[in-house]
This record gives C-alpha cells, structure tokens and sequence, in this order.
C-alpha cells in the first residue's frame, strides 16, 4: 500500500514538474500547447490523488477504536490537524478527532 502511495506522489511531482518546464517553453518560444496539455494533465493527478485518498484511508475512534470510512464531504471539510480529523464515528454517533489508517 505504501509503495502504491509512494507512486502516485512521484506521478503528481512529475505533473508539477512538467508544468514548469512548459511554462519555460511557453515564456521563451511562446509555444502554447505543452503548457495547456501540463495543466490538463495536473488537474488529472490531483483530482486522480483525491480518489486514491477518499479510497485507502480508514479513520480510528480514539475512544471505541471502531475503524471505518469517513464520508467524502466530511474528507474534504472537517477540520484536521496532521493525521488526524474530526469526523463521525458510526459506532459512537458523534464527532471525534479520529487518526488515519492506512491500509
Ligand atoms: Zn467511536
């Protein structure tokens, strides 16, 4: 699982990468074209990353120590602190500050 993560943040360094180097191309040869296909493709890794996110992250109730998947709203809005986030625990029914775990 970690060598999966690992992969996905060197594809989107990569993307990030890319986007520079376009955007040298595009500021010295005024070429367009490899800067837009840099910021498509960038758009692509991230939003690509957010899924492989909401997919592989289980939250821990540090009180019940039920493991569950967080609700995608609640991924992208609830307040969070390192690894760990205030979601709702379905055994508990209430907000926790919850750390991730990793599969
Ligand atoms: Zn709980």
């Amino acid at each position: 699982m970690k060598k999966k993560y690992i992969i996905y943040m060197i594809l989107c360094a990569v993307s990030v990468l890319f986007v520079v180097a376009a955007s040298i191309i595009y500021e010295k040869l005024n070429i367009w074209i490899p800067f837009a296909v840099s910021i498509a493709l960038m758009l692509i890794s991230i939003v690509w990353l957010a899924v492989f996110y909401i997919k592989n992250v289980k939250y821990r109730c540090p009180d019940c120590g039920y493991v569950f998947y967080a609700k995608t709203i609640e991924i992208f809005l609830a307040p969070h602190i390192a690894t760990r986030k205030r979601v709702k625990c379905p055994s508990c029914n209430r907000y926790k500050w919850c750390k991730e775990v990793w599969e």
